[in-house]
């Protein structure tokens, strides 16, 4: 049988001059706007002057044989080809970044002109017509090579049955298909440099932070400019500055520079790189909250009325079913105002991946929402026609497992983003159930100030809104310090978390306001013994939004950690 085709590319550094031809090439063969790229080479300098060294490297997307990209994907926009080559379709892409997420490598970015996801695709239009890619041809030196890795006649073939090569986070397991000849580790490990000196040889460097990350409002232009870029080049314009004001070059970072158990004994600066925004902003950390609501107050009812616990009248029946659909409906907003292509959310509906837990939670949302809407139907048909109708109560059983589906399958997205090894939690799927609870009991609790709910029901409220306060706070610690990160880039993310850029919204927000502060009044209410309402309400309001920065921290600080 004929072996199949598998393209890749070798990159010999010790021929490559940093001369950006092939990411002007690429630029020009697919029609790139400006401020992204498909390829970029990025320039690494170590040393002291004036013994100094610069590195290149030609950095883009590896066409990993094990895509992480592709198994994400909700509609099949990012997808492998037979001949190996990871190709995307911007006719069907949503926007959801969740390949941007996946990739370990920072190969991904959203093309401001279309906004779908969009990087190197190998020159496939090329390949299709017996051409090389557009970046092999205009190599001056030749240090790019492509074809096919299993056919042994190929110069790829050869360079690698000869040549030692490595490759960008083998780790990760993803088996990348660009092999560096004299790949460098400074180079290939981006948490071996700063993340953000001062400023790019060539480029200003564009705050990470500042945008909700959409690309059309980024820009109007097309480009990525950052508000004080734009207001310098208006003063340039208005001859009112230098053209280039001098900065601070060549600064160590604050600290020694670490490389894995290493300290280098150089400075070690990036020269140049193309930088990444950060895909997922405000609305993800909300979602997360709202589909713990709407899931927690369901599985509250289901597993209240299931097991006896306790029982509840219809206005509270109406009540609960009516708050779980409002948090779906939410939850489902979030969803869609966060993708780059809103209007193409039913792409997922209907041409859904299945392998993505992008695709698999949205169909668990939909009959989550379908069997809730059905019970609460049935509780306003109990109410108008005084029937005692059993059907709503196999609804409520029947949507139990579909709301723990709502509450837990978040984990498995955030397995699937393999580009952020701090959500690799195997504590995650179980605190997710544990949030919703969080969640669920104390919106009841806040609504009880209102519309009180029996007796018996908001005592077993209280007692699972305590519960499963203690048991979060247990697992957020437990997460941050008491079991070892099973990376390097996880443990910066953890050390953004708790000593970084998000120690305050955790330690105050999550910590304080989230858990502290509840957890003394529920104390308060239960030494002087009036489980007084406002009491409660302030304690669940507080939970409430201590868990909102508890997710806001969780899913902000993995994204800035560099992955190129
Ligand atoms: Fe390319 Fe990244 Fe997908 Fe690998 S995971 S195929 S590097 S986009």
């Amino acid at each position: 049988m004929e072996t199949p085709q598998n393209y890749g590319f070798v990159i010999d550094n010790r021929k490559c001059i940093g001369c950006h031809a092939c990411s002007t090439a690429c630029k020009s063969e697919n029609e790139v706007p400006l401020g992204v790229y498909r390829t970029w080479v990025k320039y690494v300098e170590t040393g002291t002057y004036p013994d100094t060294r610069r590195h290149f490297q030609v950095t883009r997307c590896n066409h990993c044989a094990n895509p992480p990209c592709v198994r994400i994907c909700p509609v099949e926009a990012m997808f492998q080809r037979d001949d190996g080559i990871v190709e995307f379709d911007k006719n069907i892409c949503i926007g959801c970044k969740a390949c941007m997420q996946a990739c370990p490598y920072d190969a991904i970015h959203i093309d401001p002109a279309s906004s779908t996801a969009a990087k190197c695709n190998y020159c496939a239009h090329r390949i299709d017509i017996g051409l090389e890619p557009a970046c092999v041809v205009v190599c001056p030196e030749q240090a790019i090579i492509s074809g096919d890795i299993n056919d042994p006649t190929t110069e790829i073939s050869h360079l690698l049955s000869t040549q030692d090569v490595t490759v960008r986070k083998p780790e990760q397991g993803t088996a990348p298909k660009v092999f560096y000849i004299d790949g460098n580790d400074i180079s290939l490990h981006p948490t071996a440099t700063e993340r953000t000196p001062e400023t790019y040889m060539w480029a200003d460097v564009v705050p990470l932070h500042g945008s909700n990350g959409h690309s059309k409002n980024e820009s109007k232009n097309g480009t990525y400019a950052a508000p004080q870029t734009k207001e310098r080049n208006m003063r340039w314009a208005q001859g009112d500055m230098d053209i280039r004001v001098p900065q601070t070059q060549g600064q160590p970072s604050a600290g020694p520079i670490q490389f894995g158990t290493r300290i280098a004994e150089q400075m070690v600066q990036v020269g140049y790189n193309a930088q990444h925004k950060i895909p997922w902003h405000w609305p993800v950390p909300a979602y997360l909250v709202t589909k713990g609501i709407a899931a927690g107050i369901f599985m509250l009812m289901a597993l209240g009325w299931g097991l006896n616990w306790f029982s509840f009248d219809s206005r509270t029946a109406l009540i609960g079913g009516f708050l779980t659909l409002v948090f779906t409906a939410v939850t489902t907003f979030f969803l869609v105002i966060d993708l780059e292509r809103p209007a193409r959310f039913l792409y997922i509906v209907f041409r859904p991946q299945w392998k993505s837990w992008l695709a698999r939670g949205a169909f668990i949302l939909i009959t989550f929402s379908i069997i809730a809407l059905l019970y609460w139907l049935f509780e306003i048909g109990a109410n108008l026609y005084d029937y005692d109708s059993v059907v709503r109560y196999i609804l409520l059983w029947l949507g139990l497992p579909f709301a723990l589906g709502v509450a837990v399958y978040t984990a498995y997205l955030f397995a699937q983003a393999e580009g952020r090894d701090l959500w690799q939690s195997p504590l995650l799927p179980f605190q997710l159930v544990v949030q919703a609870f969080l969640a669920g009991s104390g919106v009841l609790l806040i609504i009880d100030l209102f519309a009180p709910m029996p007796a018996d029901m908001s005592r077993a409220v209280t007692i699972a809104f305590a519960a499963a306060l203690i048991i979060n706070l247990f697992i957020t610690l437990a997460g941050e310090f008491g079991v070892a990160h099973p990376s390097e880039v996880a443990a910066r993310a953890a050390h953004e978390i708790s000593h970084g850029r998000y120690s305050t919204k955790f330690w105050w927000g999550a910590i304080g306001l989230g858990h502290v502060l509840p957890l003394a009044l529920l104390a308060i209410s239960a030494f002087t013994g009036s489980a007084a309402p406002i009491l409660l309400a302030i304690a669940a309001l507080a939970a409430i939004i201590g868990l909102y920065l508890y997710e806001y921290v969780f899913v902000m600080a993995p994204q800035d950690i560099p992955n190129s």
